[in-house]
């Protein structure tokens, strides 16, 4: 089975002389890529051999014990199906023109359902009425995008973020080798939106597209699609567990025009539903989004303080409060107005709130409470809690 593996990891190597993106990963001996590099194998030969490969292959299959191992069994068949998709691409390569269905099943194994014009317009319908408004459907789905998009200056951070939310639920589920890692690169001109080159070695480079606005969705969709738990860790548990532990070194080449492509993409997207609930999703883009102009609203709240100070002390009158209140803090007037009505009740309990929040926060995270360690926040927060301690003793 060794050498059969050998001898397809050459085959698609010989197949990326011809076709580029054919090779979309390989970390196997070097020595065999350097080889392939010296000329383009002719299509016929090409073909010859894998045919060949087949034949040796039903024959170790025909020798497998009458029970084989699942994963044996399994490894088998993904190698016959393999070979017949290389085939299938040397005959497209070669000039053969095949219908969208049977290029499908000769180089994915399956076919997708077809559905009437009328089936995709019962959904348009249902937008329609979910999106009201005036103008065409689609104006008012980009306007109902649009207030989504990440903000090219943000697209950094977010993404971040995002990967590392999808990193760490992820990880508790399996083992990863310690020195999986991946790089983030961005990237014009592509006819995709994220792609993910895996190393070998457990590391991947993800690049993302920024031709066009990418809307808050996307981060999610592409850190688990790309990242965790998708195609990053995908080949990273196929190296570890079948390249390494097994030594099949068929899995040290993947060939993208193959069976294995959907299972890839499949996972990758279906990863997204197994790391994320629903709710979860949601809040997660809400916070990324929404974290700075929170952040930025958070620290506006001491102009509120300065008003009242100013006004209490008699510097300013109620309107020009108001006006203080509307330009630094974003007030609308009528609820700056209520705000000054508060002050005339509560005076300067108003620092309670923002300065409170700012001296607890100081005070847990000093001493070890911080987002990273959620646990020890919490018993930090609910020791202070259950303690008599006074602000001046929050003071660090
Ligand atoms: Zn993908």
């Amino acid at each position: 089975m060794n050498e059969i593996a050998e001898r397809y990891v050459k085959l698609v190597l010989a197949m990326g002389q011809h076709d580029p993106a054919y090779v979309d990963s390989y970390y196997g001996p070097p020595e065999w890529k350097a080889e392939a590099e010296k000329g383009k194998r002719p299509f016929a030969d090409i073909d010859a051999d894998a045919q060949r490969l087949i034949d040796a292959l039903n024959g170790e299959t025909a020798s497998l014990a009458a029970q084989p191992v699942e994963l044996e069994r399994l490894r088998h068949e993904y190698l016959r199906r393999q070979l017949e998709a290389l085939r299938a691409r040397v005959r497209m390569l070669s000039g053969a023109k095949l219908s969208f269905d049977e290029e499908s099943q000769a180089l994915y194994d399956a076919v997708a359902p077809s559905h009437p014009e009328a089936y995709f317009q019962a959904m348009l319908d249902d937008l329609e009425r979910r999106l009201p408004g005036k103008g065409p459907l689609i104006e008012r789905a980009e306007a109902f995008r649009k207030q989504f998009v990440i903000p090219r200056d943000r697209l950094g951070k977010v993404f971040d973020l995002a990967i590392a939310e999808c990193r760490r639920r992820t990880l508790p589920h399996l083992s990863l080798p310690e020195t999986e890692s991946f790089t983030v690169e961005y990237v014009t001109g592509k006819s995709w939106s994220g792609y993910n080159w895996y190393h070998g070695h457990y590391r991947s480079v993800i690049q993302v597209n920024t031709d066009l606005p990418i809307f808050i969705d996307r981060a999610i969709d592409l850190a688990c699609h790309e990242g965790y738990p998708g195609h990053h860790v995908y080949n990273a548990l196929l190296e570890k567990n079948l390249t390494r532990d097994r030594g099949w070194q068929e899995f040290s080449v993947y060939a993208l025009f193959s069976p294995q492509s959907l299972i890839a993409e499949g996972t990758a997207n279906y990863g997204i539903e197994v790391a994320f609930s629903d709710a979860e999703r949601r809040a997660f883009e809400r916070d990324a989004l929404f974290d700075e102009f929170r952040d930025l609203l958070d620290r506006l709240s001491y102009a509120g303080n300065e008003a009242a100070r100013r006004y209490l002390n008699g510097d300013i009158d109620r309107q020009a409060a108001v006006q203080w209140l509307t330009r630094f803090a974003l007030m609308s007037p009528d609820r700056a107005e209520q705000r000054t009505r508060f002050f005339d009740d509560y005076r300067s309990y108003v620092i309670n709130y923002n300065l409170g929040k700012d001296l607890v926060k100081q005070f847990i995270e000093s001493r070890g409470g911080t987002d990273a360690h959620p646990e020890k926040r919490w018993q930090e927060f609910i020791q202070l809690l259950g303690s008599p301690r006074l602000p001046s003793g929050l003071r660090p």
